[in-house]
């Protein structure tokens, strides 16, 4: 592994249901290298989350992960070693440590977390003493400090507070506070901002950017928000229907976007300075069923660029362009001959 702290190949998680299988994630491939920032966007449904879920081997039947490696660089015993995190059962001790210790997880609704029955300083408190052999009132007084650090005033009364006590940003905070109670290497940020007014959510964004810099950590951020991705994201990936169709630096993702369904997505936000008239872009149709995913290239129903006979056959490869752009579509493959067809390069 080349100096990346997480590497992604080919992984599979599906759902067995009664009605059918759910591929919800089906071969998705991406590094991660440490202190960066990757943002993974694409709309609901296309696996985005299940992903950042089967990094820590949180799926629950009746889904599985059934295929690919996850490698994490980890520090076990004051040595550094490669390991496949899929080769630890979802119940192991070691996936224990790691989870909430090396990499930990916020999710776009804090009250979902934390418990309503239980005090912030209890739940801080509990989450530090699970990795760290300190007691009850040194983890009280590294809750306070977290507290502090993902700027929360007054937080030794902060602690005796309940979540419902506190507004939707302060609850966000005290889930950052409980992430960075382990000091991860890692942070999977699952649309943290999606619940919050727009102001506070810049003030999140604001602090994790402070934050990330601070702790060194890297950061795998799940969004369906564009904008969101400009702010945070060094590098992009771009799903739909389980895939991951484009793969890029956040620069080239605007400023060159290739795949139909990326131009799509940025052409339907609003552009700030842009006088536009008629109504905002919108990508046509629906995603389709997860049950039913159509054949060849699963975008095609939906695709402007769709060519009979070449994208309803079989599912693009993945096509390397300049750097590590790369995308799956075959108007860049010479698959379908791009040129001939009038690549829109
Ligand atoms: Fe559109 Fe065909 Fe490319 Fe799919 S493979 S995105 S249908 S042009």
């Amino acid at each position: 592994m080349t100096n990346m702290l997480l590497q992604i190949k080919d992984l599979r998680t599906h759902f067995f249901t009664e009605s059918g299988v759910v591929r919800a994630v089906d071969g998705v491939s991406f590094d991660i290298a440490p202190g960066k920032t990757l943002g993974v966007v694409g709309e609901s449904g296309c696996g985005k989350s299940v992903t950042g879920y089967s990094i820590l081997q949180l799926i629950n039947p009746p889904g599985r992960i059934v295929g690919g490696q996850i490698l994490f660089e980890r520090e076990k015993n004051g040595r550094k070693e490669v390991v496949d995190l899929l080769k630890y059962g979802a119940r192991s001790e070691d996936i224990r440590q790691i989870r909430g210790n090396e990499i930990a997880m916020i999710f776009q609704e804090p009250m979902t977390s934390l418990d309503p029955l239980f005090t912030v300083g209890d739940q801080l408190a509990e989450a530090i003493l699970v990795h760290q052999k300190v007691s009850k009132r040194s983890a009280l007084d590294r809750a306070t400090e977290l507290l502090d650090k993902v700027r929360l005033p007054q937080a030794r009364e902060l602690l005796n507070k309940y979540p419902h006590q506190l507004s939707g940003g302060m609850r966000q905070r005290v889930m950052i506070a409980m992430a960075l109670s382990g000091q991860p290497k890692l942070l999977i940020a699952d649309e943290p901002t999606t619940a919050l007014d727009v102001t506070t959510e810049g003030q999140i964004l604001d602090l994790m950017q402070s934050l990330q810099e601070e702790f060194g950590m890297a950061m795998l951020f799940i969004t369906h928000d564009l904008g969101v991705i400009a702010e945070m994201a060094e590098e992009v990936v771009v799903m739909y229907l389980g895939r991951v169709v484009e793969k890029t630096d956040v620069r080239t993702l605007f400023d060159a976007p290739k795949h139909p369904y990326t131009r799509a997505l940025l052409e339907s936000i609003p552009k700030v300075g842009h006088k536009h008239d008629g109504p905002l872009q919108t990508i046509e149709g629906m995603v389709p069923s997860p049950f039913n995913i159509p054949q060849g290239c699963p975008f095609h129903p939906r695709c402007a660029r769709f060519m009979p006979g070449i994208c309803d056959e079989a599912v693009p490869a993945e096509t390397p362009l300049e750097r590590s752009h790369t995308v799956r579509c075959y108007l860049y493959s010479e698959q379908a001959e791009g040129d001939r067809y009038g690549n829109p390069a």
